[in-house]
């Protein structure tokens, strides 16, 4: 393997500097060939699977070029949903930290527009945001693209699959034709060519297929009766009982229909699709990276682009029916050096699409017997933690450690009981140990924060 470091790249030292205080100490293969095009100004067309650092890849590229000094919107990133703008923003800003007040407005529906309008006003660098809300703003003459320099479509296949292609369009229309147009992308269907030829110049095209790579995930299909999916998915739960998984269906009515399922069962399951309202999928997200939900259940669309970290394993409750798909999916668990576990359920007349995914990855796949797995007793698996959400938030001026010393100050509770604590506009997450949940919701809704009494209730 080649270990190629950023010091190799033309950067400054104080971004170099940045980047190593977050952890990266190696560059990722899309970041080793992507970043020398990005910097010589070139269009790039990029494509790499969930997880492989598309992210800093662009965000190190576009704040390199910043003219910091300019106070112009130089730098705008296209994403298909808010979640993703927030991650996206979130990263940028950490990147962004070695060059002092670099403006950074996310622009997303689903959120009044008068802040971001006042945001608007100060004339931000960088622009991260949905097409949707961009498009109202450009309307709205509150967005001026005329000073334009580099545009980047993240997940441009998602942004397409969700049907943005004609607004994608009319935003670019008002950008300058002289730029740097950066499109990134986990697959490379053929809208993706077609898109590319019609907003970029001989871009440079670089794939990044680590899809075969897939040496630390051990992959295991099981063949089950279609009328038993469900209790199939139980005893493999209770089998491996892995301490986090997403479920893969291929259509949200059975995301959500399996959530259910499982949740009369007794287990702690959440869907995530694209039915849900914001607020509910941020909750759902916020449940399951605090570890307070370790079951996710999601289709391809909405599963797309996350970055959840420490998947212990996928599991295709449902085939798809595209071997890339397949492979795709398989790639979010194993990563970073971690062991990672797929689980396939098939049922017999499946059989040609596990013979199309050895034919993809070119080797032969291991089927075992559902009914070799004998569990001893029922064995519950409760997520470690429950969310406690309180209806108080940035805009209350709260505080991670606010919220942490309500918990603590006074109580027999200490810190190591306390996980996650997530902090939004108008409302606040925080994790306890399961075994004092109620303890801790009768602490905050019974005392103050920073002085003040706020409704508490716990996420089920
Ligand atoms: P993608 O957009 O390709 O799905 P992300 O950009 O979200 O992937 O990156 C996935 C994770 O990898 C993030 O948590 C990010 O912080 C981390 N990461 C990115 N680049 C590096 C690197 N060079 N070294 C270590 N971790 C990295
Ligand atoms: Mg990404």
């Amino acid at each position: 393997m080649i270990t190629a470091k950023f010091s190799s790249l033309p950067l400054r030292a104080e971004e170099l500097a940045n980047i190593k205080s977050l952890g990266y100490l190696t560059m990722t293969p899309i970041q080793a060939q992507g970043l020398p095009t990005i910097l010589e100004g070139k269009d790039l067309l990029a494509q790499a699977k969930t997880g492989s650092g598309k992210t800093a890849t662009f965000a190190i590229g576009l704040l390199h070029k910043l003219e910091i000094t300019t106070y112009q919107i130089q730098a705008m990133i296209l994403c298909p949903t808010r979640e993703l703008a927030d991650q996206v923003t979130n990263d940028v800003r950490r990147l962004a930290r070695s060059i002092p007040n670099t403006k950074v407005v996310t622009l997303c529906g689903g959120k009044s527009i008068e802040p971001q309008l006042a945001s608007m006003e100060r004339q931000p660098h960088i622009i991260v945001g949905t097409p949707g809300r961009i498009l109202k703003h450009l309307d709205k003459g509150s967005l001026k693209l005329d000073k334009l320099r580099i545009l980047v479509l993240d997940e441009a296949d998602r942004m397409l699959d969700m049907g943005f292609h004609d607004e994608i369009m009319r935003v670019i229309k008002v950008t300058p034709h002289k730029r740097q147009t950066l499109l990134f992308s986990a697959t490379y269907p053929n809208k993706i060519k077609k898109i590319s030829n019609a907003i970029q110049i001989n871009p440079i095209d670089i794939r990044v297929d680590s899809l075969h790579d897939n040496k630390k995930i051990k992959q295991i299909f099981y063949e089950v009766n279609p009328d038993k999916r469900t209790n199939s998915l139980i005893t493999l739960l209770r089998h491996y009982q892995p301490q986090s998984s997403l479920v893969f269906c291929n259509t949200k009515q059975q995301c959500q229909e399996l959530a259910n399922e499982l949740w009369k069962q007794g287990f702690h399951a959440l869907a995530l699709h694209g039915d849900l309202e914001q607020r509910d999928r941020d909750q759902v997200l916020i449940q399951f990276s605090n570890k307070s939900c370790s079951i996710l259940i999601a289709t391809d669309v909405a599963a797309r682009g996350l970055d959840i970290k420490e998947l212990h394993a996928v599991i295709n409750f449902e085939l798809s029916h595209d071997p890339e798909i397949h492979i795709h999916r398989i790639g979010r668990t194993g990563r970073a050096d971690k062991d990672g576990m797929a689980l396939s359920m098939f049922i017999k007349s499946e059989k040609f699409r596990i013979e199309a995914i050895e034919n993809y990855k070119k080797s032969p796949v291991k089927i075992d017997k559902l009914a070799s797995i004998k569990i001893k007793e029922k064995v519950k698996i409760y997520p470690q933690m429950v969310t406690l959400c309180i209806n108080a938030g940035r805009k209350d001026k709260i505080r991670a450690g606010d919220i942490l010393g309500a918990l603590t100050g006074n109580t027999e509770l200490v810190g190591d009981q306390i996980g996650k604590i997530d902090i939004f506009d108008k409302l606040a997450y925080v994790a306890v140990e399961q075994a004092i949940a109620r303890q801790a919701l009768r602490v905050l809704s019974g005392g103050k924060i920073k002085g003040r009494k706020y409704k508490v209730r716990m996420l089920r």
